[in-house]
């Protein structure tokens, strides 16, 4: 068998179209553009990448966008001040403070200062809180694009076991809440596995769906695998060699019904619902949903 590719870079365009459908219908009919707010303390390359993606996005897509660059010894108390700024204005629908932050600076504190309603990332605990309730108003971007590429590439996860490698708030853990939930798009049978487990590949080749966040590249190999299994590979590793996810991807492919490429499957993803939690934040401040 030779697995069929979750290409995460159509679906995302289709999403994008989408949104640009809603964003322009939310202009003519309500006045209302979304506004997202990201803010880059430092000069750490890659972070200089990432907010850059999402500043291109936003254009795309009509998305009213605030670029806030801090040099690197900016003090807490004056990052903080700025949230509390953003917070109160009404262009801003959405604040994201790009991580990792400069060691001096507590992200804790940092991410807890944010609105709660205008937290697109989806990391305050109160938007933690209401995931785990079942009653979210935003979805942590990345596992949310792992539930929409699942849905949309029409693969079963009611009743389907459902093995998660990594425990991250961000990914892990999220994603495994998510997918437990007595909803549509979820109710699977849910093991998430770490670093403590014991005989990992006992638990990997029970899977239905295999969700890989562990950051290790080829910590799943084909062995660890059953046939037909679907592979969703979050990693994102840059080897000499070039850019790789978690999983052996010839030889998994071999034996998967369908798996994520790394690039193009889960990263193209997280920009987009990003996006969407905007367009979400924007609707539920102006008292449409
Ligand atoms: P993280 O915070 O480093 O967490 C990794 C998790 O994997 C930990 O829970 C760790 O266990 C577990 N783990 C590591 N090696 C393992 C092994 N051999 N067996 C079992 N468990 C193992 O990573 P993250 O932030 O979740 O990110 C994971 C990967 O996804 C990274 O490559 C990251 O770059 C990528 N990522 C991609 C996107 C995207 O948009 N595509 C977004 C976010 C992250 P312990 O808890 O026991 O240490």
């Amino acid at each position: 068998m030779s697995a069929t590719l979750i290409k995460g870079s159509e679906i995302s365009k289709q999403i994008k179209e989408e949104l640009k459908l809603e964003i322009t219908e939310l202009k003519k009919k309500y006045n209302v553009i979304p506004g997202l707010a990201t803010i880059l303390v430092g000069e750490d390359e890659a972070s200089k990448v990432y907010v850059g993606a999402k500043e291109k996005a936003c254009k795309e897509l009509g998305i009213y966008s605030e670029r806030i660059n801090l040099p690197g010894d900016t003090k807490e108390g004056d990052l903080l001040a700025l949230i509390e700024r953003l917070n109160k204005d009404d262009r801003i629908h959405g604040i994201l403070v790009q991580l990792p932050l400069p060691r001096h600076i507590n992200k804790t504190n940092v991410l807890y200062a944010i609105d709660p309603k205008k937290d697109v990332d989806g990391f305050h605990p109160v938007n933690i809180g209401k995931l785990m309730l079942g009653e979210p108003d935003f979805l942590p971007c990345t596992p949310h694009g792992i539930q929409e590429l699942l849905i949309r590439s029409g693969i079963e996860t009611d009743g389907a076991e459902v093995v998660v490698v990594g425990r991250s708030n961000i990914v892990g853990k999220p994603i495994a809440n998510m997918l437990l939930q007595k909803k549509k798009g979820a109710n699977a049978t849910v093991t998430i596995c770490h670093t403590g487990t014991k005989d990992l590949a006992s638990h990997t080749k029970r899977a239905d769906i295999l969700i890989v966040a562990a950051g290790r590249p080829k910590a799943i190999t084909a062995d660890m695998v059953k046939d037909g299994v679907v592979v969703i590979d979050v990693g994102v590793n840059r080897l000499e060699t070039g850019l790789v996810g978690d999983v052996d991807f010839d030889g998994v492919k071999e034996k998967a019904k369908a798996i994520t490429p790394v690039p193009g499957g889960v990263g193209p993803m997280t920009i987009v619902m990003l996006m969407k939690n905007t367009v979400q934040s924007a609707k539920m401040h102006a008292g449409i949903v």
